[in-house]
């Protein structure tokens, strides 16, 4: 029962739990299912910090004199399901990778909002040192978002669009109507793995971004 911002705050950690618990277990999958070093690199060193991020959850329900125990959260297991399509899809190695990233991405923004509120939570009801462990495991997961943007831009999404480049149905763009094409685009994810800086010679919308959450 929700009567008080402090089951609001058990309720959420033990649903963070439940979601580093099955990351845990997907991620070695993911690091496999990879093929760009960088992003395998990154997805298996995420592993070690989301173990690390399980035991902070466990200390955090120590000091709350909770159970960590008992809750599945049902949105990591939809987002990793995603995740798990995209590792079973036909395709070419860079395609892959980019939607993986995204699926990666999906993950760490859902743990970001959890973390997030939890912080907020922690601190008004003088949860000092749950607040900080929040703190620290926030800063993890933003830092991860920021890595797999960085490795989208700077290998992955060139490859996939080399890849792609071939169909005739696709005629290349140029320079100048770069900029229009992203913005047309309907399909966020399309247009995330669309910018290609070195082509516009310029920072695309997404890098602006980068790193500011
Ligand atoms: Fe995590
Ligand atoms: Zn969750
Ligand atoms: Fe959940
Ligand atoms: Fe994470």
């Amino acid at each position: 029962m929700l009567t008080s911002l402090r089951d609001v705050l058990h309720d959420l950690v033990r649903d963070l739990y439940s979601a580093e618990t099955q990351l845990i277990k997907a991620l070695p999958k993911m690091a496999k299912a990879a093929s760009d070093a960088g992003l395998k690199a990154a997805i298996t060193g995420h592993l070690e910090e989301t173990r690390e991020q399980a035991a902070r959850l466990e200390k955090t329900c120590e000091l709350l004199g909770i159970k960590p125990k008992g809750k599945t959260c049902q949105a990591m297991k939809g987002l990793l399901e995603e995740g798990a399509e995209v590792m079973a899809e036909e395709g070419s190695p860079a395609a892959k990778d980019a939607a993986m990233i995204v699926a990666a991405q999906k993950v760490e923004h859902y743990e970001i909002a959890g973390y997030g509120a939890a912080r907020v939570f922690a601190t008004v009801l003088g949860e000092t040192e749950v607040a900080a462990l929040m703190t620290e495991t926030l800063e993890e997961e933003k830092a991860a978002d920021a890595k797999l943007t960085g490795i989208a831009e700077s290998t992955v999404n060139d490859e996939a669009d080399k890849e792609g480049s071939d169909d005739p149905d696709e005629p290349e763009e140029d320079e100048e109507d770069a900029d229009e094409e992203v913005e047309d685009d309907e399909d966020e994810e399309e247009a995330k793995a669309k910018p290609t800086p070195a082509k516009m010679g310029k920072k695309p919308p997404a890098k602006a971004t980068a790193g500011k959450r």
